[in-house]
Parts: C-alpha cells; structure tokens; sequence
C-alpha cells in the first residue's frame, strides 16, 4: 500500500511540473460552449469543408501554396528574444514537413508510407509589411509580463503586453512568447474572423532548440496544422473520437514520449492490427518521433486554404521566395547558385538555393522534381 501512494505521489509531482503539448482542442471546447456564434460557425466548417472533399475528390495540387508568415517576437529577457536564425531554422521545419522533405520519413513505418504526403504547402517570412514596406516578417515587442495566459490571448494586443497582429487574410501571425506551462495553441478556421487568429508557441520550442524533447519544432507543424483545420488524431472528447481525416486509424487517446511500432493494436474495438499513428504531425510524442501527414490531412488542409483563405493562393508578399514552377522568364543573366552556407553549388532538387543574377537580385528557389 505504501509502495502505491508513492508512486501516485510520483506521478502527481511529474504531471504537475510538465508542460502541456497543446491547448488548441480546450480553447475551442471553451469557446464553442461559451459562444453559440463559434460553436455554430465551427459545425458550418466541418459541414463545407466535407462538401468541398466530395466535390473536389479527384483533387490533385500541381502548384505549391506559400504562405507568407509574420512572427511577432514578445519578449521580457534576452533568452526570449530568439534569434533570427532560431526563427529561420522554424521555417525551414515546417518547409520540410509540408513539403516530406524531412529527413525522418523514412522512420515512417512501411504500412503507412503510400499515406504520407508531400502537402505542397510552403512557407515565407513576409517580405511586404501590411504598409506596403519591405520587412523582414519579424516584429520584436518588449514586454512587462512575465508569462502569457492562453485565455483572452493577451500576447495578441499590445494592450496586454502584446503585439497587434497583421491582417489576418494575408499573412499567418505567429506570436512567440514565454507561455504559461504550455507548448502552443491555434485558432481553428471558425474564428478566421477573429482578430486574434493564427499561432502562439513558446519561446523555447519555437525552431531549433535545446529542449530535449519538443526542440525540433514540431509543436509549430501541429499547431498550423490546427490553423488549416486538423484536428487531433483522437478526435478529441472521451478519446477514441472521430479526426474528420479517413486515412487516419481510430485511436484512442494521445501517445507521449517515442513508442515503438505497432502501439496499441486494435484500439477503439478496431481490426487494426497497426494500431494508433503515434509518428502523425497531430499525436502528442516527441518532436524526433514524428514524420509524417497523411493524404486524408493533406486534403482538408487544402480544403481549408481554397474554403476560408483563397487571398493566399494569388498572394504576393513572399518576395524572392519562389517556387520555380511560380516563376515567371526574366531576361537576366544567371552568374552562381550558392547553398544555404554560401557555398556555390550546382543545381539540386527539392532543396532551397540562392540564384544570384548579373542584375545584382538574388532569388530563393526549389527546383521540384
Ligand atoms: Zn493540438
């Protein structure tokens, strides 16, 4: 009896000083049971989005949808105040994970492998400031607050301590702040009217980082995940809830840590023999176990930018960052390509290079296969 009071005592003491992965699915639950208006607005966008799947089934994405990203940097001391090759290193993540270019694919297992997709959606830091300026896509906000609340986003005002964000037709905001005991949360596409729509993540799991666990990034590729209208793989209620994806197995709650495969075969009462998809962008394991989205994902993320953003299929913030199937013929000389060292190189598919021309611009571009 004694050995079990102990271990409780141990569990209760770790739960209490860990993190929460995400409180995007608690922050929608709150706001849909306090606001008839969201709760509706959501049903609506679950009933249009499965309309468009239907109507839309033999979609296929030639082109590549970039989205232009501003990240608003709210910081007390130094540490929070990342570097702008810390923010860098975060797109690069997401421009790996959307695209399956990330190198951890391959740690997909092979039952799932046809499923995982290339999304062909790329991001950009912003190059055009909602005054028509050029910007680098990072605002840096000095703040009193110690540690920001999920609840009424005050990081989203500069009333609060905050910054404001830009028009959200635009641009995908991301505020990056010390936050209380939390990884990260999204609006989800029912609040795309919301003033305070788009991506909080805390400061030390944004990019690149030095945190064990979830320093790989992957907290912001499952939170805009959120932001295109994902939901988690468990469906969120009592577990064992329906994710709106079809390709996605029936799982039963989410998975932590790095589990090895197969985890909890024939969950749900399910003939499952692979059980849950613990390695998806929307579980809750670590950053270094997670590989892939799956095609059901991809389109309602597509379904999601065509329905609620169709101002980020034409945009044209995103600068000299271009896919080269966007590219229009210049008439101007090519004098080197240079990798992302400032190394001159040849040219290579599917990875980001420089393109310096005799006219002195340089572009960003992805020669796709
Ligand atoms: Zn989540």
């Amino acid at each position: 009896m004694k050995k079990i009071i102990l271990s409780l005592l141990v569990i209760i003491s770790a739960n209490s000083f860990s993190q929460q992965r995400c409180g995007t699915a608690e922050r929608t639950q709150m706001l849909s049971e306090n606001n008839k208006e969201f709760a509706i607005a959501k049903q609506k966008v679950n009933t249009e989005t499965k309309k468009w799947i239907e109507n839309n089934s033999n979609y296929s994405s030639k082109s590549i949808i970039t989205i232009p990203v501003v990240v608003h940097v709210v910081w007390k001391n130094s540490s929070q105040n990342i570097s702008d090759a810390q923010i860098l290193s975060q797109i690069d993540i997401l421009n790996k994970d959307f695209r399956k270019q990330n190198i951890d694919t391959i740690n997909t297992p092979n039952v799932w492998k046809p499923i995982s997709a290339d999304c062909k959606i790329e991001f950009c830091m912003a190059s055009i400031d909602p005054n028509g300026n050029t910007t680098t896509g990072i605002t840096r906000t000095q703040t009193t607050v110690n540690s920001f609340a999920m609840n009424n986003d005050p990081v989203k005002s500069t009333s609060t301590g905050g910054a404001n964000p830009w028009p959200s037709n635009d641009y995908l905001n991301i505020w990056v702040c010390k936050l209380d005991n939390l990884l990260g949360y999204s609006t989800v596409p029912s609040g795309w009217n919301n003033p305070g729509d788009g991506v909080v993540i805390g400061f030390n799991y944004f990019g690149l980082t030095n945190d064990p666990q979830y320093g790989k990034g992957r907290t912001t590729t499952h939170e805009i995940g959120h932001w295109l209208n994902l939901e988690h793989l468990w469906g969120g209620g009592n577990g064992c809830g329906n994710d709106q994806v079809s390709d996605t197995p029936t799982q039963e709650w989410e998975n932590y840590g790095c589990p090895a495969f197969p985890v909890n075969p024939n969950s749900c009462s399910t003939s499952n023999s692979n059980g849950e998809m613990f390695m998806n962008y929307m579980d809750y394991t670590n950053d270094a176990c997670m590989s892939l989205f799956t095609n059901g994902q991809k389109t309602r993320m597509i379904s999601a930018i065509s329905l609620y953003r169709p101002e980020l299929l034409t945009q044209q913030i995103c600068g000299n960052s271009v896919s080269v199937e966007n590219t229009t013929i210049q008439n101007k000389k090519l004098v080197k390509i240079i990798d992302l060292l400032g190394r001159e190189v040849k040219k290579i598919r599917n990875t980001p290079l420089f393109y310096i021309y005799d006219d002195g611009t340089v572009e960003k571009k992805i020669i796709l296969k």
